[in-house]
């Protein structure tokens, strides 16, 4: 099965009027060398209408970092629904982030919650897993991505998959300068893969998993390279449009 390479920038809380434009400009110049790549790019919630005009007319996709939980909009202070992005030009929001689990406490229901909500408002959820330091070293990434994926699986069923991606993120390996070997990402995809195909091969074959953490130019053609990594989910590098779309060239050329 082919899947087409997505390149996704998680800017973070970084950003501003003046840095926005002239990332998205960078971005939007050199586009044209990785034709074959889908790029993603997902700022603060208050820069999307910005940055929805700068990216109007140019193969680029705006994507939000968090979504709120409730269907039903109404009285939850701070939270952005789903439709709200979806009426700003996003066609994906990120759930389930490290940061978002680690900091704000989001529970794998919660996640789970979120990746439901978003598919019915029309965006596309990029569902990240990932264990952490402690996880790996106690041997239970498997166990952690089964029990993070599971909780998403049995909200929403197999079928939400068709129209998904995922993102695998070892915790120890974002924002730390630290990169997965491509072994330890492919055999964490493989697996993620698998437990899909358990359930539904045809979907299983087609869903998207990003890999990230630490992804920067100079490591992401041998992480791009392998079988199962279907791109990236960048941080820090998707902050400078030079490093980014050296990361977008890196997937075209695969
Ligand atoms: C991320 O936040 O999703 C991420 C992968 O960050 P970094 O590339 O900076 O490790």
């Amino acid at each position: 099965m082919q899947r087409q390479y997505l390149v996704a920038g998680n800017w973070k809380m970084n950003g501003s009027l003046e840095t926005n434009r002239s990332l998205i400009t960078g971005i939007a110049s050199q586009r044209t060398h990785c034709a074959n790549v889908e790029v993603l790019v997902c700022p603060p919630a208050v820069y999307l209408a910005q940055v929805r005009e700068l990216i109007d007319g140019h193969p680029i996709n705006l994507g939000g970092q968090n979504v709120a939980d409730q269907d039903k909009t109404g009285a939850f202070t701070g939270e952005t629904h789903a439709a709200m992005l979806r009426e700003m030009g996003c066609t994906y929001v990120i759930v389930g982030h490290s940061e978002r689990r680690a900091l704000y406490g989001e529970t794998d229901a919660v996640v789970a919650a979120k990746f439901g909500v978003a598919q019915v408002a029309g965006l596309v959820p990029v569902l990240c897993l990932g264990e952490t330091l402690e996880e790996r070293d106690r041997d239970q990434t498997e166990t952690v991505l089964a029990r993070q994926l599971g909780a998403v699986l049995d909200r929403v069923g197999v079928g939400a998959f068709a129209r998904a991606v995922i993102a695998y993120e070892p915790v120890w390996a974002i924002g730390t300068g630290r990169t997965a070997s491509a072994g330890q990402a492919q055999a964490a995809h493989a697996f993620i893969r698998g437990l899909l195909a358990a359930r539904d091969a045809k979907i299983a074959g087609s869903v998207r998993i990003l890999y990230g953490g630490s992804v920067k130019p100079d490591n992401a053609a041998e992480l791009f390279s392998s079988q199962d990594v279907d791109g990236g989910l960048i941080g820090g590098a998707s902050l400078k449009s030079g490093d980014f779309m050296a990361i977008c060239a890196a997937a075209q050329a695969q």
